[in-house]
């Protein structure tokens, strides 16, 4: 019987609530295993010794979270980042486009609705946004935001029966049906109704799609359903940087565009998930 933690940091309890999609898989693991700690389902202080199996949700934003998150790698056997947040920095990770101290002072000087002057200090704030494995060695981690129930599930009970889960080694474009000619747009497209053919690549099309960048095994909802895929599983295996190797996949759509991208303008959707780990993010850290 495994001792099992789940906590959330600096996210928003997306990826607990999606581990409830879980149905019987989750009632046959918590009848199999101990949940010792989950203040989202049960009221827990002390973060408690000898945890088997810890699932972190979330990124690292205060010192408060650098010692919990710490506290709780000295008392885990597996460390397993939970979610896109945990893993990359996810969508709080944009807020690494700015200072720290310029982010507090837009929000709670600057933003509409605010009382002006009043900034909270009763947590000391870093800088940046942090996926966790910038403070403590993760061993495992779920993509996604939020993670894929079939990713949960594989990654529970692979670990929990004594062996070692695998990666998904494809990219979101070999589970997308859309069909691909290697003709690409003269122009960059937002609007559905720009859409020219319903079925046809929507990156050939012109739209700003991050399917071949980005770690598959999603089955590719969002580009089924007309949209592009926004890359919130993260750069593929083999790749360090998910930015970079879409600018590197877009080879064949900017050579065509190349006069209307603006990268500045276009970083923040290059790196919607995965700014704070990403080589961009790293400079842009080192020059402040
Ligand atoms: S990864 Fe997504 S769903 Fe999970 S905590 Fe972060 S924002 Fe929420
Ligand atoms: S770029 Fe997007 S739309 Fe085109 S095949 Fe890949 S996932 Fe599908
Ligand atoms: S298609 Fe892209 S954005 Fe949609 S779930 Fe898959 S990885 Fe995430």
């Amino acid at each position: 019987m495994a001792r099992i933690l789940i906590i959330g940091l600096a996210g928003d309890s997306g990826c607990q609530v999606a581990a409830i999609g879980l149905h019987e898989v989750l009632i046959d693991i918590l009848v199999a295993n101990e949940l010792i700690y989950a203040p989202t389902l049960i009221d827990a202080k002390d973060i408690p010794d000898n945890i088997d199996v810890a699932l972190i949700e979330g990124g690292i934003r205060n010192t408060h979270e650098v010692e919990v998150v710490k506290e709780i790698r000295e008392k885990s056997g597996a460390v397993i980042a939970f979610g896109a947040c945990a893993a990359f920095g996810c969508i709080p990770g944009l807020a690494n486009f700015k200072d720290g101290k310029e982010l507090m002072n837009l929000i709670y000087n600057d933003w509409r609705g605010t009382d002006k002057g009043i900034i909270p200090t009763h947590l000391e704030t870093l800088p940046e946004q942090h996926p966790i494995k910038h403070f403590v060695k993760v061993d495992y981690f779920i993509p996604g935001c939020p993670p894929e129930v079939t990713d949960i599930a594989y990654m529970l009970t692979t670990l929990l029966n004594g062996e070692v889960p695998e990666y998904n080694k494809t990219q979101v474009c070999d589970d997308c049906p859309r069909e691909r000619l290697g003709e690409y747009s003269t122009e960059l497209k937002r609007l559905p109704e720009e859409l020219d053919d319903p079925d046809r690549c929507l990156l050939e099309q012109g739209f700003f799609c991050m399917g071949p960048a980005t770690m598959g095994g999603c089955g590719a909802p969002c580009t089924q359903s007309g949209t592009v895929c926004e890359g919130c599983r993260g750069s593929c295996l083999d790749v360090d940087d998910q930015g970079m190797a879409m600018i590197d996949a877009m080879t064949g759509l900017l050579t065509k565009i190349k006069d209307e991208f603006d990268p500045d303008l276009y970083s923040a959707m290059l790196y919607r998930f995965t700014y704070a780990e990403s080589v961009l993010g790293e400079i842009a850290r080192r020059n402040r």
